[in-house]
């Protein structure tokens, strides 16, 4: 397990000086908070790398103000403008996808894997297959492609800090050490903008509506998936290949406040949990500098002023993305990376008004049934398999 190497790896980052950081996908919502703790910390980090897909502005923007050795567009349609922008700095500039593979492979201390969807899949293999120290936040890559990415995970000497806060508040109170002593695992889900709506409500709800989230400031894609539920169903796949414990002892537990971001059950009875207020700065902070801590700004708690905390199950028969998602992980071989795919698909057809909210698990669950399942043995069954899932679910989308 990745696990066994972290007492190690954790005295040898102790002594070191300025982390030096490669970022992917650093224009979105967990890029642009990784970009702001760098710059409230400037000493501690250098930046090897940045990337996104077409933002170039705000791109370019980062990159004055950081001064990376290189600079990568995902969309290599644009690249002029890239080179408008930041041709004549001094900073190597690259596009297309082959060049966010090289961006992830440069020389660093660590890697923030924080592009969207299945898209970040092979420059997140690439720094795994360095061996670098990954802060983990496109959950999609271990949806699509989890066992696979887990062995080159061991093989390469690679860890995976987890960003996403509740597997980052998985990760600071399992007791590696002891696993066999852990009998569950809690995952807390705020219930999304929808929580108390009916189906019927549902069925008219509008992206804008759908993007609103109660408690955090997330991308489009992870907003509208926690809206579905189906983001609790991908972080479900998540924590299974994270952490040494079986599917069924994962649990989920509807929690409005966003306060506890999880908990793991011990054998004798204890529950640990970790808290914080819903503010992404706290897990992408732990994630850069674990084991040490660095201050990041989230509001304190206070849990006198808060008063009471809230909790109960998930209701599947509303939010029938979480039983996809569990089916799909009892089903194994490339049923994950169906239903990834297909809710991609999904997502952004309900992004551009081509279907209403609730098709969205209509449509994964279609695409499940209509897909053959067979083994995933090597990546390319998980390139192929994306690639069928996605025409199928687009025609389900028609
Ligand atoms: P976002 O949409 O705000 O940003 C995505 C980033 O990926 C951008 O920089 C974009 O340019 C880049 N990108 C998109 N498509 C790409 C492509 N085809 N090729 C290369 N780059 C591409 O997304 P986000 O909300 O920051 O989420 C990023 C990841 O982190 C997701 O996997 C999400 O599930 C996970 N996550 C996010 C949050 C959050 O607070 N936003 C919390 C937990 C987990
Ligand atoms: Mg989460």
């Amino acid at each position: 397990m990745v696990i066994s190497v972290l007492p190690a790896l954790a005295a040898q980052t102790e002594t070191s000086g300025p982390i030096r950081l490669t970022i992917l996908g650093s224009t979105g919502s967990v890029g642009c908070n990784t970009i702001d703790l760098v710059e409230r910390n400037r000493s501690a980090f250098e930046i090897e790398a940045l990337t996104a897909f077409c933002n170039v502005d705000l791109l370019a923007a980062q990159a004055r103000r950081l001064r990376p050795n290189l600079v990568v567009v995902g969309d290599a349609g644009r690249y002029g403008d890239l080179k408008a922008a930041l041709g004549g700095d001094g900073i190597e500039l690259a596009a297309g996808p082959e060049a966010l593979v090289d961006a992830a492979s440069r020389p660093a201390d660590r890697v923030m894997a924080a592009i969207v969807g299945a898209a970040g899949l092979e420059p997140t293999l690439a720094a795994v297959r360095h061996g670098r120290i990954v802060a983990f936040a496109n959950k999609e890559c271990l949806v699509c492609a989890g066992d696979l990415m887990m062995r080159d995970v061991k093989t390469h000497g690679a860890t995976l800090i987890p960003v996403d806060s509740e597997h980052n508040a998985i990760f600071q109170v399992f007791d590696f050490d002891r696993p066999e002593s852990v009998e569950r695992v809690i995952l807390t889900a705020s219930g999304g903008p929808f929580r108390d709506r009916t189906l019927a409500e549902m069925a008219t709800a509008t992206p804008e509506e759908a993007v609103a989230h109660p408690n955090w400031d997330m991308g489009a894609k992870i907003s509208v998936d926690s809206a579905t539920m189906m983001n609790k169903g991908l972080e479900l796949i998540e924590a299974y290949h994270l952490f040494p414990v079986a599917a069924d002892a994962i649990e989920i537990l509807v929690h409005p406040q966003s306060v506890v971001h999880s908990l793991v059950g011990y054998v004798d009875g204890s529950l640990l949990a970790q808290l914080g207020s819903p503010d992404m700065r706290t897990p992408i902070a732990y994630a850069l500098q674990w084991p040490r801590r660095m201050t990041a700004p989230a509001e304190r708690l206070d849990l006198a002023e808060l008063g009471k905390l809230t909790f109960y199950a998930p209701d599947i028969q509303r939010f029938p993305a979480l039983g996809l998602a569990r089916e799909a992980l009892q089903m194994g071989g490339v049923a994950p990376t169906i239903l990834n795919a297909a809710n991609e698909v999904a997502v952004h057809g309900f992004l551009r008004r081509q279907i209403g909210f609730l098709d969205i698990a209509r449509i994964v669950e279609s695409t499940l049934e209509k897909m053959t399942n067979r083994d995933l043995e090597r990546i390319e069954d998980v390139l192929e398999t994306d690639r069928a899932a996605r025409r199928v679910a687009q025609e389900l989308l028609q």
